[in-house]
């Protein structure tokens, strides 16, 4: 058998052409959904991520901002600056791209975003929202995964999910979000010991852990759903996923590649809770 491949850059621009119609209608109320983004220092990784949302953004014809500040930046300055945009009405959604540099924490960061842009759905209100299934800013590697799923009418309720990875904004989310859905969720992360009991017993597999090829054919179950969010640098400079693509795809039913997998993904999410706030938000 050989699995169905989601293409998640097809499914990214079926959804973005979708909200472009929305957007168009949202200009007819004088609505413009803005994004505003703040990078801090100059890691090119993260510059090109940054990139790549206002592209995205102009694309669908929302306003996008990137605000760039030196490394050096002090957390009093980012977080004034973080208010500032709280209080511009013109501002939909705000979203401070992580890493940070080390004088700046983090969580200081993330809960000075008032809860209503919080956009990448990091704030602690948007997760205890989310935990509670309340509606809230879903984080948006979570959310486009889910949006897959969904994509192929994948059964989640009663499934065994397992989720490699804990990480506050892929494994930790994604798992809640499966639980949501009714299914039977198992995290493991580097402390889990015999991984392989876990992955061979898993319906649907999400891999988030970081790491080129850590997951392979002999790790899972005939018939799984196996979900890449992993993206690593191969030695030749591509991109490749934590799962062995090749061996994995004769044993799932279905998979995500990397690239043009959860990525593309993510970014559309982000532009769907930037349209969100913008509606709640209004003019
Ligand atoms: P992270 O914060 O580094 O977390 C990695 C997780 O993997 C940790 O929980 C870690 O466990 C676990 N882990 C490490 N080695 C393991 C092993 N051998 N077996 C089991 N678990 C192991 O990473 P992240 O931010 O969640 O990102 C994970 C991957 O997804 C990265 O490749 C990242 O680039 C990618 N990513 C992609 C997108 C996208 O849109 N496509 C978005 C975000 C992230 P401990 O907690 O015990 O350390």
């Amino acid at each position: 058998m050989s699995a169905e491949v989601i293409n998640g850059k097809d499914l990214a621009q079926e959804i973005r052409d979708e909200l472009k119609i929305e957007i168009t209608e949202l200009k007819k109320q004088n609505i413009t959904p803005h994004l505003t983004v703040i990078i801090v220092g100059d890691d090119p990784a993260s510059h090109s991520y940054v990139k790549g949302k206002k592209k995205a953004s102009a694309e669908v014809g929302m306003s996008s901002e990137i605000i760039e500040l030196p490394k050096e930046t002090t957390e009093k300055t980012l977080l004034e600056k973080i208010e500032e945009l709280n209080n511009d009405s013109s501002v939909h959604g705000i979203l401070v791209q992580l890493p940070l540099p080390e004088q700046i924490n983090e969580q200081h960061v993330i809960e000075t975003i008032n809860p209503a842009k919080d956009v990448d759905g990091f704030h602690p209100i948007s997760v205890g929202k989310m935990m509670l299934g309340e509606n809230t800013f879903l984080p948006c590697t979570p959310f486009g995964i889910i949006t897959m799923l969904k994509s192929r009418n994948i059964e989640i309720a009663g499934k065994h999910a397992v989720v490699l990875g804990r990480s506050n904004i892929v494994g930790k989310p994604v798992g809640q979000l499966l639980l949501n859905e009714s299914a039977t969720v198992t995290y493991c992360h580097s402390k889990t010991k015999d991984l392989k009991k876990y992955t061979t017993d898993s319906d649907i597999l999400i891999v988030a852990i970081g790491k080129e090829h850590v997951i392979n054919a002999d790790d899972i179950k005939e018939g799984a759903v196996v979900i890449d969010v992993g993206v690593n640098r191969t030695d030749a400079g591509t991109l490749t996923g934590d799962v062995d693509f090749e061996s994995a795809k004769e044993k799932a039913s279905y998979i995500t590649p990397v690239p043009k997998g959860v990525g593309p993904m993510t970014i559309t999410m982000l532009l769907k809770n930037t349209v969100k706030a913008a509606k709640q938000i209004g003019k």
